[in-house]
């Protein structure tokens, strides 16, 4: 007799009458791990940056972003995007917009872990070391499960470095930022349990030229009322933002809080949402101010050099988020890998498959050293003169070249996984559509570059120094002095302007290869001889790594 299929198949098979075939060779979830432990790479930058201490806190984050309850959280807020309700069913303004619960519950854990404050003392001033380095560590795991909510975290903890320049108002805010709780009633901030800020600064006409900003401000006593509009404003339901805005003596920054100082609802109005490529857990607005309250950050007619210092560290974060999402690109295509059989053999010990895989895996080593090494550079900049320079120096670099490399690393990611990296159930997809704007904000490629140049020219012999501590650091190295002769010539010519993307390339490559020096030796010696002693290919894979090379990165990336 034959046995029914259904039986056969086990009980839960036996509900479906359609049944047609058994699930096989396909790779299991990657979820319900630690995504600490599992880093090695991480863990040793980390160490290697005065964040050993840190592992057990570092480890518990990562069994937590780790599980799959919080990678349910981030599918949940990206199918379900944020949605403005400009006005009531009566026809009153009500410019707020709503999330899914699953995004209040990703702010809810970030804000729990500090995310959007642990690198400030309840004063406002810099915590100190590590605290960069472990905030890092945490940011880059959150990254690669969910990205979107990042947003208004980043301008959250950034916009204390602006908010500095107002030491009344920083003292103010201070106590409701400073609290690891998520407040997302709509109230005025100073009753609230816990604050996000927001930053507008992007005009129609202009967004990397803010001095174009058309935006008015008029004095009314102690504030100023705001009129104008902003193209790009993203996070509408943060407390307050920070604006740019024309004053009587030039351009000037300004704290926008969402309610008056009497209670009621400022005149911040919302257009309408932006249909995003990706980031779509996160809303962005159009919005117009309508004589809007506003206190004034910084001087008058210096609202660039006030709203910079806020740049600066949200810059920071598109880097560490840009490795985030191909650390966790590599991981889930490793893992893939490692079940999914293709011709008798698991697609991890295909001899291509393996050299994809190893030299994605080298590129993440590369990346995370030179994160973390730029962030210990954040943690010392207050007393260390080098590591000030360091930080000017190597941030817009260090931005271009991991946030621009990861479109094309997660497109490889994605491939790995053949079909399954390209449907919207798995989370591949979600990083690749996500990947290119943390090179458009926040200051994109030409830009970072431009800031390189303007680097070097304003403070030539601290740029000098760091140049030549990077040459000391990859002594030896395959193409390193070529690589230093090659920055030196590029960033002394009279045209320099035209060829700059080549020279800060090649000097993040020089500094990550410096930063992996530090953590991985040996690993340092493959990325320079495949980086600077040749050029890499557009393609991962095409480069020749030695057998044991390849095993040892691919354990280092994923241990099995
Ligand atoms: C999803 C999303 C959310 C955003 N959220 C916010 C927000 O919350 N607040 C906010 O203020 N802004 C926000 N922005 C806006 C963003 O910061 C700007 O889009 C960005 O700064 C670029 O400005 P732009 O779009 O006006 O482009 P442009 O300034 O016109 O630049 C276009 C291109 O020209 C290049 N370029 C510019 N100058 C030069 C030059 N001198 N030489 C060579 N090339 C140059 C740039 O690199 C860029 O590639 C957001 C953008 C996106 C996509």
């Amino acid at each position: 007799m034959i046995e029914p299929v259904a039986r056969k198949m086990g009980s839960s098979m036996a509900q479906n009458s359609f049944a047609t075939h058994e699930v096989l060779n396909q790779s299991p979830p990657f979820v319900d791990v630690d995504l600490f432990a599992l880093d090695t790479p991480l863990a040793e930058a980390v160490a290697a940056n005065g964040g050993a201490a840190a592992a057990k806190e570092l480890s518990e984050f990562g069994r937590h972003w780790g599980s799959a309850a919080m990678a349910e959280r981030g599918r949940q807020a990206n199918e379900n995007p944020p949605k403005l309700r400009t006005f009531d069913s009566r026809g009153n303004r009500r410019d707020q917009v709503e999330f899914h619960p699953a995004y209040h519950e990703l702010m809810a854990h970030s804000a729990h872990a500090g995310l959007h404050n642990s690198t400030w003392a309840p004063d406002g001033r810099p915590a100190g070391a590590p605290s960069e380095v472990v905030r890092a560590a945490k940011f880059y795991i959150a990254a690669g499960v969910e990205t979107g909510h990042l947003c208004p975290i980043t301008m959250t903890r950034a916009s204390i470095a602006a908010l500095a320049l107002q030491p009344g108002l920083l003292a103010k805010v201070m106590p409701v930022i400073g609290t690891r709780s998520y407040d997302p009633t709509f109230a005025p901030w100073a009753s609230k349990r816990g604050m996000t800020l927001g930053m507008g600064m992007t005009e129609k006409q202009g967004g990397t030229d803010v001095r174009s900003n058309m935006t008015r401000a008029e004095r009314d006593g102690d504030a100023y009322r705001i009129t104008g509009h902003k193209w790009f404003m993203s996070a509408p339901m943060c407390d307050a933002f920070l604006v740019l805005a024309q004053a009587e003596a030039g351009l000037t920054c300004f704290f926008m809080p969402r309610f008056r100082p009497d209670g009621s609802v400022n005149a911040i109005e919302f257009q309408r949402l932006k249909d995003k490529l990706g980031n779509r857990s996160n809303a962005s607005s159009e919005v117009e101010f309508l004589e809007a309250y506003a206190l004034r950050v910084g001087e008058e007619g210096k609202g660039i050099r006030t709203i910079i210092q806020m740049v600066q560290l949200t810059r920071q974060d598109c880097a560490i988020a840009s490795t985030g999402l191909m650390r966790s690109g590599l991981a889930h295509a490793l893992h893939h890998a490692r079940h999914r059989s293709v011709f008798q053999k698991h697609l991890a010990d295909q001899p291509l498959m393996r050299a994809v895989l190893a030299d994605m895996a080298l590129h993440v080593e590369a990346s995370i050293a030179l994160v973390i090494r730029l962030c210990r550079a954040f943690d010392c900049a207050a007393v260390d003169a080098n590591e000030a320079a360091y930080m000017r120096l190597l941030t817009p670099a260090v931005k271009y070249w991991t946030c621009k490399s990861a479109p094309g690393f997660l497109y490889e990611a994605m491939e790995c996984l053949g079909g399954n990296g390209y449907v919207e159930e798995g989370i591949l997809a979600r990083h690749y559509r996500e990947s290119p704007v943390n090179a458009i904000w926040e200051g994109s490629g030409n830009v970072m570059c431009l800031d390189v140049l303007r680097a070097l020219s304003r403070e030539a012999e601290a740029a000098t120094g760091i140049l030549e501590s990077l040459t000391k650091a990859t002594e030896g190295l395959p193409g390193a002095e070529r690589a230093t002769d090659l920055i030196g010539k590029t960033f002394r010519r009279g045209d320099a302007e035209s060829v700059a993307r080549l020279a800060v390339e090649t000097l993040a490559l020089l500094a990550a290869t410096a930063a992996l020096n530090a953590v991985s030796p040996q690993h340092a010696e493959l990325f320079a001889s495949t980086r600077l002693a040749s050029h890499h290919s557009a393609m991962y894979g095409a480069v020749e790594l030695g057998r044991d090379d390849i095993g040892h990165l691919l354990d280092r990336a994923l241990p099995v």
